[in-house]
């Protein structure tokens, strides 16, 4: 196990928190503040008990760089809308002058360092890095779920210098994805779609063996339905068709029932359109591709969605970008939300879209982390949780 926020003597302390700010920008304005507001719990703990915040997080693949369009300025300047403490903004996130500035940050106070990923060191977890980032702080805090399968400096090599511990919303998210894995109301329905099977291999593979039933809808159930002697067009399809045969024979040898589509909605391009063509899966015509889950696919699925006592949902059921395709993940996501199951959401797409249809409160928990929340129901061991352990073991 590891600490939490209460194990922690934290008054006048200056505690370094790594957050997962990653936000969507549109013009250098957040357009989806929902992670900054999960790690609100946490922060608010933090200014309550009278710590000193030092922020740290990464935003999308600068590259070892600083570039103005990744800056997290504009999540700062969120950040000062939404939580009651004063919020200022580092221009980088190591240095002398970050050191100076976090000296003068005081308690209940948060001071946001400039985007981990403008310095090569982070995502090389390289240990001097991790140092200048250890000297900001008395404390270190992670918060960012959706960086915990990463071995960066900011999630395992800080986390070796400082006292560590995990902050609520890492605990809220290992808690309910815990469940899934430790005795899941029965049965156990497990949704998953999205373009990339190579991604989801690993979970689907160890989903057989915990879930009672497995829906694939999404690109990645047409290259399932080729490897079942299916003829499906211009759909979407991995290359490697024997790794994903093996793979599909084991999970079916487990003991989840698996369902593909039986219908689905093609189009020969994507575009967005007034009505959908619906084809059954035998009958795919060879110059289109499968777009959404067709009508009848819905109703069994809505079917088996109401009789689960827990779901996991994962990726889009279709190109839901694009209207009329996006029919399949909205019946899905309303499916999730009228059931009486214990319910999580993992991945941008799917959790953008409950959000979007304003179900979040049918939901029992939605996951701030998706590759994160996939490696942890893979069963792998999380880098940024199990240093958080170790450290925890090393004290006791
Ligand atoms: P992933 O990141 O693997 O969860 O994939 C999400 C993406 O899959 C979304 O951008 C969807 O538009 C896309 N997608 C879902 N179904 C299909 C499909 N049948 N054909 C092509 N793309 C799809």
């Amino acid at each position: 196990m590891f600490k939490t926020l209460e194990d922690l003597e934290l008054e006048g302390k200056t505690v370094l928190v790594r957050v997962d700010f990653n936000c969507p920008l549109k013009d250098g304005v957040v357009t989806d503040d929902n992670r900054i507001a999960a790690a609100l719990p946490t922060l608010q703990f933090l200014i309550d008990k009278k710590a000193r915040l030092v922020l740290m997080s990464h935003l999308g693949r600068p590259n070892g760089q600083a570039r103005s369009e990744f800056s997290l300025a504009p999540v700062a300047t969120r950040l000062s809308q939404l939580i009651r403490a004063k919020v200022t903004m580092a221009p980088d996130c190591i240095g002398p002058e970050v050191e100076e500035m976090v000296g003068k940050v005081h308690p209940g106070e948060v001071l946001v360092l400039e985007n981990l990923r403008f310095h090569p060191g982070e995502e090389k977890n390289d240990p001097d890095f991790a140092r200048d980032l250890a000297k900001l702080g008395d404390l270190y805090v992670n918060d960012a779920f959706g960086a915990a399968h990463r071995a960066h400096a900011s999630t395992v090599g800080v986390a070796k210098l400082l006292p560590a511990a995990a902050g609520k919303l890492m605990e809220k998210e290992l808690i309910e994805l815990g469940r899934l894995i430790k005795n899941p109301k029965r049965p156990f329905v497990a949704i998953l779609g999205g373009a990339k099977v190579t991604d989801k291999i690993g979970v689907l593979k160890n989903l057989a063996k915990i879930a009672d039933i497995i829906l694939i809808g999404g690109g990645m159930a047409f290259t399932f339905l080729k490897i079942k002697g299916h003829e499906i067009g211009k759909s979407l399809c991995e290359d490697d068709l024997e790794g994903c045969r093996v793979l599909w024979d084991e999970a079916n040898s487990q003991n989840a029932a698996i369902y593909l589509p039986d219908d689905v909605a093609v189009s020969t391009e994507i575009k967005e359109v007034a009505e959908r063509t619906e084809v059954n899966v035998d009958a795919i015509p060879e110059n289109m591709m499968g777009l959404d889950i067709g009508e009848k696919t819905i109703a069994k699925f809505e079917a088996l969605l109401q009789t689960a006592g827990t779901v996991f949902w994962n990726g889009p059921m279709g190109v839901f970008e694009t209207p009329p395709y996006n029919q399949g993940t909205l019946k899905v996501a309303q499916a999730i939300a009228r059931s009486n199951a214990i319910s999580c959401v993992g991945g941008g797409d799917s959790a953008a879209a409950i959000r979007q249809m304003h179900l979040d409160s049918h939901i029992t928990h939605v996951s701030t982390g998706g590759g994160a929340s996939l490696e942890f129901l893979e069963g792998q061991e999380l880098p940024g949780v199990a240093i958080l352990e170790a450290a925890a073991a090393a004290k006791s």
